[in-house]
């Protein structure tokens, strides 16, 4: 935690209750403890406070107070980063969106809802299912992230194979920028369209926090498909699975999803959630096709005959939407299910090029039995976008040395397959040291310079993603790197 000087501190405190309330401020070191890390654990530090505001307006006074005491600001959602893109790994005061949660408008006609940034990524699509529309990006932990945390980490999820990721979906947003100006980018709730000059919409989206605080964002609806066909295939072998990917999408068929699951994760969720998945197969994979119904008619049989010829064991059709509906569910639910398995595990994500789904796959299998860990996998396969679950017990320091290296190693092969260390979880604190790895340094250089373009002062969201940033003294002890 970054000790303030009493004086420093009550000041702080006094500030921040006279713009958000005392209700809406936490500095008590015992509260704070619920925000010493998000969902990435393996870091951890105490911010100096975490303040609750209801309005932009609240919003910018806080960040021109931060300012005026020059306190770094830490923007929060729902905390669900999986790269500890959240941590405070200096102190700073936290601002968590999470009271400004409300959607303001569906607008059936133009396709459009205007939400706060609070707001949880899965409402939208609750409350525009009515009117046959949803709102595309839908990571796994939809249920609790909010579209703040969105549009800062430019999710996807098992629809992106299709759909695209947040940034083909919000089309405009209100940010309280690092000088506790308000600012709107993009696309304006009024339809005033933003369109001339350049799109500082889409360079701030997947910015991680670093270039301000969102507070309001316009996003696109789409129509739900008239149809939709969901398979679960069945495998002896993550190898059948991983090529059966490669071949669905070389025959040209884009499905709306394709995530793959292994072993380790269908027992877990079967001893969870009981939906009948064999306990002995290899691997299974969720293929959703959608679209017109001619058109997925013809596509679910190219599919099944691509699962047939690598050897699928069977290959189930859901048929209802309620049978779609828990296959998904259970999908969604996979990470936690994992939390049945092993005390802590952390969640990599890498991407290869599809094709290299297959080695990828064996590589994980040389470091899980390099590092005596279990590592099992559950992915958006047709993205080549894997999320290897590395277990470990962050009680014995000897683990986590070796959870922190089969991390390392999977991510340093996935640049040399040619793919990235990020598919959608971002760089955060986690990834920092992959950066020179897979940038130039020009183009690091670039990043920077437009990092300062919105933040001169980079007091936003301070020490992640460049190389070179302070780190928690704990973590680099671990990791034998200097603080
Ligand atoms: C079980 C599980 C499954 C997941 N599945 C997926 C998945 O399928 N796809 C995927 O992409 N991700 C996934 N994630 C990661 C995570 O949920 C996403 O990155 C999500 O977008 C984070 O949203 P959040 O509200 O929790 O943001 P937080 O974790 O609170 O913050 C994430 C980043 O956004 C910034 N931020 C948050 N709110 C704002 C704001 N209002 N203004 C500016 N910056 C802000 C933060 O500073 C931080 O840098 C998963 C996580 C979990 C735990």
């Amino acid at each position: 935690m970054r000790e303030l000087k009493p004086s420093l501190h009550k000041t702080m405190v006094d500030r921040l209750v006279a713009i958000v309330g005392r209700d809406a401020v936490i500095s008590e070191e015992s509260e704070l403890v619920v925000y010493e890390c998000d969902a990435y654990t393996m870091q951890k530090n105490l911010p100096t406070a975490v303040v609750l505001p209801a309005t932009t307006e609240e919003v910018a006074q806080v960040v021109r107070v931060c300012n005026e005491l020059e306190l770094p600001i830490i923007p929060r959602g729902a905390g669900t980063s999986l790269s500890g893109s959240v941590l405070a790994v200096d102190g700073g005061v936290m601002i968590a969106l999470t009271r400004m949660n409300r959607i303001l408008n569906v607008d059936v006609r133009n396709r459009r809802a205007l939400v706060e940034a609070g707001c949880v990524n899965a409402w939208i699509t609750r409350e525009a299912s009515p009117h046959g529309l949803f709102f595309a990006p839908d990571p796994s932990s939809q249920p609790a992230c909010t579209i703040g945390g969105n549009i800062a980490t430019n999710s996807g999820g098992p629809h992106t194979l299709k759909n695209g990721v947040t940034t083909n979906h919000v089309l405009g947003y209100e940010m309280v920028m690092p000088d506790g100006s308000i600012k709107w980018l993009g696309t304006k709730p009024d339809g005033g369209e933003d369109v001339g000059g350049y799109d500082f919409r889409g360079a701030a989206i997947g910015s991680e926090g670093m270039f301000g605080v969102v507070t309001r964002a316009l996003v696109r609806l789409v129509k739900t498909p008239a149809s939709f066909k969901t398979f679960l295939a069945i495998f002896d072998s993550v190898d059948q699975a991983s090529h059966t990917v490669s071949d669905i999408i070389a025959a040209g068929i884009v499905p709306a999803a394709l995530e793959m699951m292994d072993q380790v994760i269908t027992r877990a969720l079967e001893e969870a959630y009981k939906v009948g998945f064999p306990l002995d197969a290899g691997a299974v994979l969720i293929v959703e096709l959608d679209g017109l119904a001619g058109g997925v008619e013809q596509q679910a049989k190219q599919v099944e005959a691509i699962c047939e010829n690598n050897n699928a064991r069977e290959v189930r059709l859901a048929k209802d939407d309620a049978e779609r509906a828990a296959l998904w569910k259970c999908r969604k639910r996979a990470f936690g299910a994992v939390g049945r398995l092993s005390p802590n595990y952390v969640t990599q994500d890498g991407v290869v090029p599809r094709s290299k789904v297959p080695a990828i796959m064996q590589f994980i299998r040389e470091v899980s039995e390099r590092h005596q860990l279990r590592i099992p996998n559950v992915f958006h396969a047709g993205d080549g976008n894997i999320h290897p679950l590395i277990l470990f017990d962050e009680r014995d320091p000897d683990q986590v040395k070796r959870a922190l290296m089969a991390g390392d190693e999977i991510l340093t092969k996935c640049v040399e397959l040619g793919g990235s260390v990020t598919g959608e979880h971002g760089i955060g604190a986690e990834k920092i040291d992959f950066m020179e790895k897979q940038f130039a340094k020009d183009d690091l250089e670039a990043m920077k310079k437009l990092r300062t373009v919105f933040d001169p002062q980079q007091r936003c969201n301070p020490h992640k993603m460049f190389p070179g940033a302070k780190r928690c003294a704990e973590f680099a002890q671990k990791k034998q790197i200097s603080a």
